[in-house]
């Protein structure tokens, strides 16, 4: 299991959220599906699954929402 920092959350256009973390490993940042949107259709989002995309970084998200601690 991998060590993972929380970046924060973003909102799809198809309605999903995800949540996206870095690696600290690897610095890579993935992204996991937290929430299927009622409205989407991709069965690539599904939820608990990672989405390698580092362009999803440009949806909406909450700074104040981003801190867990
Ligand atoms: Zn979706």
């Amino acid at each position: 299991m991998s060590v993972v920092r929380l970046l924060g959350f973003a909102t799809l256009p198809c309605g999903c959220v995800v949540g996206r973390y870095r690696e600290v490993a690897t610095s890579r940042e993935v992204a996991y599906v937290e929430e299927k949107g009622p409205a989407c259709t991709s069965h690539l989002h599904k939820r608990n699954h990672t989405l390698v995309s580092p362009t999803l970084a440009r949806s909406r998200s909450a700074p104040s929402e981003a801190r867990v601690s």
